[in-house]
């Protein structure tokens, strides 16, 4: 068998792309099939730009005072649910750009996750993450971590800081937090730039789903 560096380029990248792909398998193998979820939003504009599936984790164990989603910190509630169920739900979402997971705290489940995100990245759609820690504090805490990092477009960081609260900036709920482009994916997206907050609502049988930024719907 020839060395790589005797191979032709299209042999060459050929040749990379299937090392790429085992590398790839070989990763999935090694990841848990279960999330913890609090709820999904199928189809939202309001968490990211363009339209995206929103999946809210369950548990959290950061506690933020003023935290807009207690009810999620608890790990012993929300649902169960199979990532290879949760991905064909979202691969079968009409008119999505991509994905958005929040919390709970994601990183938190970082191992099923970044399944999940190799699985819809493959698919051509993006990934956009919030969590309470900063991207410093998750870089040090190991394998699982950086496997979702590696697999998310767009980042936003930092706990929510109550006195910090601000509503200028687009996805941001206190100014202490950071976007972090992990890909070139939204790096010219301007709809990260624009000022101001919104919601979304959508309605189902037997509920309203509120989208977006709370403070901006008193109930
Ligand atoms: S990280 Fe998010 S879910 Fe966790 S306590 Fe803070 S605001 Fe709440």
């Amino acid at each position: 068998m020839r060395k790589p560096h005797e191979l032709s380029r299209c042999e060459s990248v050929a040749h990379q792309n299937i090392f790429n792909a085992r590398k790839r398998d070989t990763r999935r193998e090694l990841i848990p099939g279960w999330v913890k979820i609090a709820q999904y939003v199928a189809n939202t504009p309001s968490e990211g730009p363009y339209r995206r599936f929103a999946l809210w984790t369950q548990g959290c164990s950061i506690g933020c005072r003023g935290c807009c989603n207690p009810a999620m910190q608890d790990p012993d509630g929300g649902e169960v649910m199979e990532v290879t169920k949760l991905v064909d739900i979202i691969l079968n979402t009409q008119g999505i750009e991509g994905i958005t997971l929040l919390g709970g705290e994601p990183f938190q489940q970082a191992l099923p996750l970044a399944k999940m995100a190799i699985a819809v990245r493959e698919a051509g759609l993006g990934v956009m993450a919030f969590t309470g820690y900063t991207l410093e504090s998750l870089t040090k805490q190991g394998k699982a971590a950086h496997m979702l990092l590696e697999e998310t477009d767009a980042l936003i960081a930092g706990p929510y800081i109550k006195e910090r609260g601000s509503s200028k900036k687009r996805w941001i709920g206190s100014d202490n937090q950071k976007v972090h482009f992990l890909s070139s994916r939204y790096k010219n997206c301007k709809e990260f730039q624009r000022p101001g907050q919104s919601i979304h609502l959508s309605f189902s049988d037997d509920a309203i789903a509120i989208t977006g930024f709370p403070d901006l719907f008193p109930v």
